[in-house]
């Protein structure tokens, strides 16, 4: 058995129960199969692969919090700090019920690759609770955070960890959080990104995920002599990433004629409103069954079926395994020519290789979300310095990065005679750099 499947073999046995994270560690072992293989001796020695697949620590804490009615309920909260031979650890915190663990695991091994790719100095770690923020009011939810960063606290710092948004997590969360951090530390540093632009927060962080997929997307399809401008996408999703994806790809002139929440989906064949979006999803904080009012001619429609409509550029951005193999299957089928990920592993395996058979160019969402992160190290960067720079100075870079993330995926997935792969393209230059810092740093 090849170093690779032992390693995979290893991780199930070693944490049973926890799919996503297996998911996530095949996804990437199977992709870097070729520059394992070429180092093979060498890696074993060392025990790169049991080392890269254990987290160097996880925290696991009781999240007790109030509720409106004086009731007292408990939540669970989880830190993973997976690998920080880049840099301190980073990655967001999702509030969301189905969190537990193996989720936590999953997201945050991907994150050192996502993190390596940016070119920025930053390593990989996520957190987050199975509490869910919907419904509650202002008052629980600064109950829940001021409780969660309570514990967190104790194991982040500017140095250290500094975690951000995720499923969950916005503006409002952050600020809570940071707000408790500084009372219980004493200090005001850059702990937490994604903070508000009055207390340390960078412009543009807010659309960087969303802004940053559309600019990987222009530079893809540049490349392979398309051009973004006409060209209908479907969104999946309607909150931060979604919401920001639509806006950068009708910048671009593309028309997004979808988008979801985990109810329903709507269909607005003139191109989704932002507008009335962010009314809904950011003002309002309500569901998308209102959006009809501000746009007649959509239509709404209960569960899944996103993927159903004719598109050229699919873009989920909503969750894990979002698109299976049968949606895959009517993508191609519909004519669709890419697939970049929004959200973090939202498609299956075996529909990421049924589009890879047939062609479509797929872009994994360590690589195609990267902008997030990055304009996040971007915000650490400007609270060291104690500065703030421009929006357009932020999109500037963000949009440079993106550039060089498609640039470095397509030459590592070429260098392996894999061209047009961007899973393995991704993997291997996250991976890279990764493993040559950790060679360099000894045994940890
Ligand atoms: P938000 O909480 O802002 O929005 C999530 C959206 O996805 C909502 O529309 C939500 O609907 C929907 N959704 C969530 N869970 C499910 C589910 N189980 N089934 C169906 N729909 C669901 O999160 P973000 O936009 O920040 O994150 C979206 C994805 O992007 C996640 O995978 C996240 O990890 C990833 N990501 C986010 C980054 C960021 O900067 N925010 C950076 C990189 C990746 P509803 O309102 O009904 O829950």
């Amino acid at each position: 058995m090849g170093y690779v499947d032992e390693i995979y073999e290893l991780v199930v046995n070693k944490n049973p129960a926890e799919p996503e994270f297996h998911q996530a560690v095949k996804e990437v072992l199977d992709s870097l199969r070729l520059a394992v293989d070429a180092n093979e001796a060498v890696y074993r020695r060392e025990g790169l692969l049991e080392r890269l697949t254990e987290p160097d620590r996880q925290f696991k804490f009781k999240v007790p919090w109030v509720d409106d009615s004086g009731k007292v309920n408990v939540n669970t909260g989880y830190r993973v700090q997976f690998n920080n031979a880049i840099g301190p650890y980073k990655g967001g915190l999702r509030l969301h019920p189905s969190v537990n663990l193996g989720i936590i695991k999953f997201l945050g091994f991907e994150q050192i690759f996502k993190n390596s790719l940016t070119g920025l100095p930053i390593g990989g770690s996520k957190g987050g609770a199975d509490f869910d923020p919907k419904g509650k009011s202002d008052r629980e939810i600064l109950s829940f955070c001021t409780s969660f960063i309570t514990e967190l606290y104790n194991y982040i710092g500017a140095d250290i960890d500094v975690p951000a948004g995720d499923i969950g997590v916005g503006a409002r969360e952050i600020g809570y959080m940071f707000g408790q951090y500084k009372k219980l530390t004493h200090s005001y540093e850059g702990v937490l990104t994604g903070k508000g632009l009055s207390y340390g927060g960078s412009l543009a962080r807010k659309e960087a995920t969303g802004y940053g997929l559309m600019f990987l997307v222009e530079e893809m399809l540049k490349c392979a002599g398309e051009d973004i401008k006409g060209k209908v996408c479907t969104v999946s999703g309607s909150g931060n990433v979604a919401t920001y994806a639509i806006e950068k790809a009708h910048q671009l002139g593309a028309k997004v004629v979808t988008c979801s929440d985990s109810n329903g989906w709507v269909y607005d064949p003139e191109g989704i409103d932002v507008a009335a979006l962010k009314q809904i999803k950011e003002i309002n904080r309500a569901r998308l069954t209102e959006y009809a009012k501000y746009r007649p001619k959509s239509t709404y429609h209960e569960g899944r079926g996103v993927w159903s409509i004719k598109c050229d550029i699919a873009l989920p951005c909503a969750t894990q395994n979002e698109v299976f193999l049968d949606d895959a299957k009517t993508l191609v089928s519909n004519g669709c020519i890419v697939l970049a990920e929004g959200a973090n592993m939202p498609t299956t395996l075996d529909a990421v290789d049924y589009l890879l058979e047939n062609k479509v160019m797929f872009v994994p969402g360590k690589a195609a979300n990267a902008g997030g992160v990055a304009t996040s190290a971007l915000e650490m960067t400007q609270n060291s310095q104690r500065l703030n720079w421009s929006f357009e100075e932020v999109e500037s870079k963000l949009k440079q990065i993106m550039v060089n993330i498609f640039h470095n995926i397509d030459d590592a997935a070429k260098r392996y005679d894999c061209a047009g792969n961007y899973v393995v393209g991704a993997n291997i230059a996250g991976f890279e750099k990764v493993a040559d810092a950790m060679l360099a740093q000894g045994i940890y």
